[in-house]
């Protein structure tokens, strides 16, 4: 076997979180889960792998997930009693909590189910700023029966006003809500085969992409960002013309509730996303140029899909959910924070315990454990190290430095400096942990 030199790296399209952006990463989700709390929904955890047939059946064969960017591979039996099956890593959450809504009969308690998940979902896209092949995801489900509410418009009016709260206490600035209705699924298939009808005599003038849309999937089109086709794109019929009377009450009631808490949106007739189990309400929040996120500008997006549950062999649960786009909200944070003047100052600990003389390195840990008990932030050194490498090795990560020498070791009075002001003083071990947290 010849000898491999190359060092390893992180597969493309996947990267490494590291301090001290992950201090951001921490706080988006501590704020998330807090503005959840406060609307009533609970946490769920699915698998990051599930059988390829959910997807499948699930997100649809058409779309470009599962036409193409899955990761599924033949999973070995094990032992006789075992199948060999097709398993993926998600590439999305929703369908994976459906499944768990109907494995858990959760509908059975006649509640709304308000769900909210945290967590890294796979596509085999191609990688650029924004977009990567393992991104994360914040997303929320609210399902249930029709008799639990979960078809009223209040629900998609009520989530959508979350995520104005929510992108409002991080601190984005400039989002946009895009809002829209596909319809039913029988507004939508007479919506599909008008498009397929003011397709056929055009396509052939579009982009190769948009010609095999116009075959295969005809609603995708109006995703196009291909410059050249945008004329011919909004020359196409309009999906607000296709639906029917429950539809357009349904948008209607949703806009109204929007209007009253004052959350701002725009009406997109092109917004149908790419995804096959939407109906009626849908949207994306997007962030104007130059919030970092180069061409992928849309943030989160979401929308109802009350058939899903059946396409899954469910019961009917009509339910409506978003995925917020993690990765592409802290680059948003990140590169709004640097032009109001700077990233936010790295947070450094309370203190660093610098022993003088590897003998006096038991005493430090034991001081350290001391004083994180106390819920002091504390770093320890190391006794090898000389004084002055200490000083420099402590301003880096602490505030203040706590010199461990063989005389404070016996009097128990040590000396703590504190960087920002210079000052050095002397105090007593017993009342170091008070001192410190002053
Ligand atoms: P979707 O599940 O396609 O509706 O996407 C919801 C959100 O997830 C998008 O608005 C993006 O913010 C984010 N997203 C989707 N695909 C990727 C990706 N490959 N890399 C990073 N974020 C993504």
């Amino acid at each position: 076997m010849s000898k491999q030199t190359n060092s390893l790296k992180a597969v493309r399209g996947t990267r490494d979180l590291l301090p001290p952006d992950t201090a951001l990463w921490n706080h988006v989700e501590a704020i998330a889960r807090s503005v959840f709390a406060r609307y009533g929904f609970g946490e769920i955890r699915t698998p990051i792998f599930e059988d390829t047939q959910l997807f499948a059946r699930g997100v649809g064969e058409e779309t470009d997930i599962v036409s193409k960017e899955m990761y599924t591979w033949e999973d070995r039996a094990r032992a006789q009693s075992e199948k060999a099956q097709s398993l993926t890593l998600r590439p999305e959450n929703t369908a994976g909590v459906v499944r768990a809504y109907i494995e858990h009969k959760l509908g059975d308690s006649g509640q709304l189910q308000k769900l909210y998940y945290i967590g890294p979902q796979f596509r085999r896209e191609r990688p650029q700023r924004g977009r990567y092949r393992q991104f994360w995801q914040i997303g929320v489900e609210v399902l249930g029966p029709v008799s639990s509410g979960a078809e009223s418009p209040l629900r998609d009016a009520e989530v959508l006003e979350m995520l104005a709260t929510l992108l409002d206490e991080l601190g984005v600035k400039g989002w946009q809500l895009q809002l829209n209705s596909v319809g039913s699924t029988e507004d939508r298939r007479r919506y599909n085969a008008a498009l397929r009808e003011a397709l056929a005599p055009i396509k052939h003038q579009m982009c190769e992409d948009n010609q095999r849309r116009a075959e295969t999937n005809p609603l995708r089109v109006l995703d196009s960002k291909e410059p050249a086709d945008q004329e011919l794109i909004n020359g196409l019929p309009k999906i607000a013309d296709y639906l029917d009377e429950d539809s357009r009450a349904h948008f209607a009631a949703v806009r109204a509730a929007l209007d009253a808490c004052g959350v701002p949106y725009t009406v997109n007739p092109r917004l149908v996303r790419g995804l096959d189990y939407y109906t009626r309400t849908t949207f994306e929040f997007t962030v104007p140029d130059g919030s970092g996120l180069g061409t992928q500008n849309a943030l989160l997006g979401g929308g109802r899909y009350d058939g899903l549950s059946e396409m899954l062999g469910g019961p009917k649960a009509p339910g409506i959910g978003f995925a917020i786009g993690e990765d592409r909200l802290i680059l948003t944070l990140q590169a709004q924070a640097e032009a109001a003047g700077g990233a936010a100052s790295e947070k450094k600990l309370d203190v660093y315990i610098a022993p003088m003389g590897v003998e006096r390195n038991p005493a430090a840990l034991a001081l350290a454990r001391e004083l994180r008990r106390a819920e002091l932030s504390v770093e320890v050194g190391d006794g090898s190290f000389r004084l002055k490498k200490s000083f420099e090795a402590a301003d880096k990560v602490a505030r203040r430095i706590v010199i461990l020498g063989e005389d404070e070791l016996h009097s128990s009075i040590l000396t703590v400096k504190t960087f920002a002001t210079g000052e050095q003083t002397k105090i007593a071990q017993a009342e170091l942990a008070k001192a410190l947290r002053a």
